[in-house]
């Protein structure tokens, strides 16, 4: 938990005067989470896992009704023309906004929150989220949203309902507000401020109600085949890039209740609730196997229970460490997924150097990585790797041994990766470089003067290396008509084979002009695209090394 520090300030005396008739229907609740940047691959426009339970806790305590933004106003053609479906009959009834603020998309999430209060002047808007959660001053924070009503910091299912209900008509009770814990609410002359951090306790979190069958999830499961679950809470380890840690540990939906709402998921299937794609399951959770024995315990009563094992996939997200056991790797574990359909094993692998590994203070080494990837490989399982390419000591020389491992890493077929060139610090940490060291734009300034430190790419230490690398990246990637004779020979239907294999995107991407080796790096989907370009990256800073 952030602060142990309470400060309840005094609801000031001259409260908004009650002029208007309270509007007769329930709020609308509107989930404004996709503030995603849909250029990049590693972002999936989904449904978040906070709007998943905080709009279940509205529903059940039949507060409000609820509705999911798909894109959000700042994205849309015209934000002022956005008309919400019919049927939720939004010009009756008091809009609440709710958006999840991630430092990485400060800004935009900015300008969203400007553009829902111009295009809905009386629509109130709630912010929560991680950058909200690590916040040590709301108030501050506030001052970068002036039209934001308030602020949730930590767990928001314990406050949700008391703060929807206070503002559920054109104006403000304040009753309903006083006593509410990290909470930050001001409305004309009305303050209300208590910084004490939100965290459910583990009994909470399995108490919270299940999925539940609405137009928007079943859209969202219909557009990614998928269903997300986030079955836990924070993250027992302290990767120095993650600002994740809002609770005093993590904490875990048990393995009788995920198995209790697999079962509830597959008879809604059943019954024709939600659609098949309900079924492939994707965990969300930063790591889904921390907990062993719950992970074991849930593999357990999965198998146990035919019916139940074969009408679902999976995919999970994890770290190395958690796949062993005393130093050697864990076999009950892997046995298990052996035994289960796994879509993707994601793990934030990070380093594929020692010397990054220790760098980014990752719980694994190097060779622990290797040995859990060679044999989920020999096991047939799709595993996808992120990967932070630099970190700001870094010489050329762990660079091209890096790329070197991940190449050998490549050749094998159940290998992806999704790369970030540079480590990217957030404003709470001390890998940051002094202020005057940053660029203007990596600082926002608020109304009253506050400064915020956007997320900053660290490059490498010495500037002779990271120019090189720069230079490196920025060299052009052979283009879609080099590509096809290098691996068809120039055969034309070899050519017209090996072009339907590819992505439409990655083809797309390939066919653009003056595509740059670090493009095809970051933005390529496929995985033989992502393996040429670390290639010709290792050719570019290496040139006397034949790839
Ligand atoms: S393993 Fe993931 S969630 Fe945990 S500290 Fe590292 S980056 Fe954060």
């Amino acid at each position: 938990m952030r602060t142990a520090q309470v400060k309840i300030r005094p609801i000031k005396q001259n409260r908004p005067r009650i002029t208007a008739q309270p509007k007769p229907r329930r709020p609308l609740v509107v989930f404004d989470m996709a503030l995603k940047d849909p250029n990049v691959p590693k972002y999936k426009q989904t449904i978040s896992g906070a709007a998943h339970c905080l709009s279940l806790t509205l529903r059940n305590s039949n507060t409000a009704g609820v509705y999911f933004m798909e894109t959000p106003l700042v994205q849309q053609k015209d934000p002022a023309k956005f008309a919400f479906p019919k049927e939720y009959q939004a010009e009756d009834r008091q809009l609440i906004f709710a958006l999840s603020l991630y430092d990485d998309l400060f800004k935009i999430t900015q300008a969203e929150v400007a553009a829902i209060k111009k295009a809905y002047p009386d629509a109130k808007i709630i912010i929560g989220g991680s950058c909200v959660n690590v916040s040590n001053d709301l108030r501050a924070l506030a001052s970068f949203f002036p039209e934001a009503t308030a602020f949730v910091k930590g767990d928001g299912e314990g406050v949700i309902t008391p703060l929807v209900q206070a503002m559920a008509s054109n104006y403000l009770d304040t009753k309903l507000i006083e006593g509410l814990k990290g909470v930050y609410v001001r409305e004309a002359d009305f303050e209300y401020l208590n910084e004490t951090t939100n965290a459910l306790t583990e009994a909470e979190l399995n108490a919270q109600p299940g999925i539940v069958a609405y137009q928007t999830l079943i859209k969202d499961i219909n557009k990614h085949n998928d269903l997300s679950l986030h079955t836990s809470r924070s993250c027992k380890y302290r990767c120095v890039f993650c600002s994740h840690k809002y609770h005093p540990a993590p904490i875990y939906w048990s393995a009788e209740r995920l198995i209790q709402e697999l079962k509830r998921i597959k008879e809604m299937t059943e019954k024709g609730l939600l659609p098949k794609g309900a079924l492939n399951i994707h965990f969300s959770d930063d790591d889904f196997f921390q907990d062993k024995e719950r992970a074991i315990k849930f593999f357990q009563l999965l198998t146990a229970d035919p019916s139940l094992r074969k009408a679902f996939s999976f995919v999970f997200q994890g770290t190395v460490a958690s796949f062993y056991k005393n130093g050697e790797l864990d076999f009950t574990l892997l046995a298990y997924l052996k035994m289960i359909r796994v879509n993707w094993l994601n793990f934030g692998t990070d380093g594929f150097h020692p010397e990054a590994l220790a760098f980014f203070r990752k719980s694994h080494s190097l060779e622990m990585a290797l040995r859990l990837i060679f044999i989920l490989d020999e096991m047939g399982i799709p595993q996808c790797h992120y990967c932070i390419l630099t970190f700001p000591t870094m010489s050329i020389q762990t660079l091209t041994e890096t790329m070197f491992t991940i190449l050998k890493i490549a050749e094998r077929p159940t290998v992806h990766f999704l790369y970030n060139l540079c480590l990217i610090s957030h404003d709470d940490s001390d890998l940051l470089p002094s202020a005057e060291k940053l660029e203007q734009k990596n600082i926002v300034i608020s109304q009253t003067g506050q400064r915020k430190i956007l997320p900053t790419e660290l490059p490498l230490g010495h500037e002779g290396a990271h120019k090189t690398i720069e230079s490196a990246l920025s060299s052009p990637f052979p283009n879609r008509r080099s590509l096809r004779k290098r691996f068809t020979q120039g055969k034309p239907k070899a050519e017209k084979r090996w072009w339907r294999r590819i992505e439409r995107s990655d083809r797309k991407l390939l066919s653009s002009k003056d595509l740059k080796i670090g493009e095809a790096l970051l933005y390529s989907k496929h995985t033989f695209i992502k393996r040429l370009a670390i290639m010709e990256l290792a050719k570019q800073l290496m040139p006397e090394i034949v790839v």
